[in-house]
């Protein structure tokens, strides 16, 4: 269900009621320290929701190890963004952000990325009817950027071509019928790493997976049972056919157009991510924005690898220059 974004506005109009919800989805009734996980706390300060555990002796707050570290923003603006982001249909870009809320670029952008992480899903086993796709972003390299190693695709022009070519991104994807989707940028499209992806997202037993005639699946039938569409002769052989992914394909490709100039390979996954997001939750009927922050508070593992990769982008940027 969508947010309501002016019902948001009122109910978390202030720090201290933002503070109290995510305390309440990320601890329940007892605040646990985020070191030594131990229950023996006390408020240290009430404005800042700062804690002090008297077992470790270190102070911590609801924001400790989660996409709200260390932001200066106040709570209710990024509720209001996660209600937006939520909100689009298939994806906002932080130029939309900083007019709709008044941020400025550089913030929205910021606020946009880390709210990308808490979107992404929990590991989840597919079964029944799986299509499996690939799909490839980018496409020539820009003009100054023409050596090997700087060149970064342009992820926002989309191409359909099957093309091993330099530089093109290849993601693939697996969607249970009337299910979830799951996705994942692979570099080389050998059979290891489709059989991996495979055997990680789907549950063999009561499963078929259906693929197009790409070379490289054939390698999966060892593993499941398989149907082939095969796009040169026929679209599809009733409910044989990859119609879902294909459509999710062209949902991401028209979303990252219409919202980006360009976005980087080291970034497509969290965009990615966002589309997953929304896709296994188009028929959601349940609080979709307090889902959304309980899963983003469970984020720890993945927002210290984000963390990582984006100090690695400031380095590189500034070792380039
Ligand atoms: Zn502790």
């Amino acid at each position: 269900m969508a947010v309501n974004i002016l019902e948001l506005n009122k109910t978390y109009n202030s720090q201290l009621k933002c503070l109290n919800l995510l305390s309440k989805l990320r601890w329940g009734g007892s605040v646990k320290c985020t070191n030594c996980h131990k229950t023996d706390v006390r408020l240290y300060e009430t404005k800042s929701g700062r804690y002090f555990c008297r077992s470790c002796k270190t102070q911590f707050s609801v924001f400790t190890d989660t996409i709200f570290e260390g932001t200066l923003l106040p709570l209710p603006t990024w509720f209001q963004i996660i209600g937006l982001m939520l909100n689009a249909k298939s994806s906002i870009s932080a130029k939309e952000i900083e007019r709709n809320t008044g941020v400025t670029y550089k913030t929205a952008y910021y606020v946009c990325m880390r709210i990308r992480v808490g979107m992404l899903m929990p590991e989840t086993m597919l079964n029944g009817m799986i299509e499996m796709d690939e799909s490839y972003f980018g496409g020539k390299p820009r003009k100054a950027n023409k050596s090997k190693e700087d060149s970064q695709p342009n992820l926002s022009t989309p191409t359909t071509l099957r093309g091993r070519g330099t530089n093109k991104v290849s993601v693939v994807g697996m969607v249970e019928r009337q299910g979830n989707i799951k996705t994942k940028v692979i570099e080389k499209l050998t059979k290891r790493n489709l059989l991996a992806m495979l055997k990680n997202n789907a549950k063999k037993e009561d499963s078929v997976l259906i693929t197009d005639g790409f070379k490289s699946y054939i390698e999966l039938e060892k593993y499941i049972d398989r149907l082939v569409v095969n796009h040169n002769k026929e679209f599809s052989r009733g409910i044989i056919n990859v119609n879902t992914i294909e459509g999710f394909w062209s949902n991401v490709k028209n979303g990252i157009k219409g919202s980006y100039r360009a976005i980087s390979k080291k970034y497509l996954p969290l965009y990615l991510c966002e589309f997953e997001w929304k896709f296994n939750h188009r028929n959601f009927s349940g609080n979709e924005f307090e889902t959304y922050l309980r899963n983003a508070l469970e984020q720890e593992k993945e927002l210290l690898y984000w963390k990582a990769k984006s100090s690695d982008k400031v380095k590189k940027i500034a070792y380039e220059k």
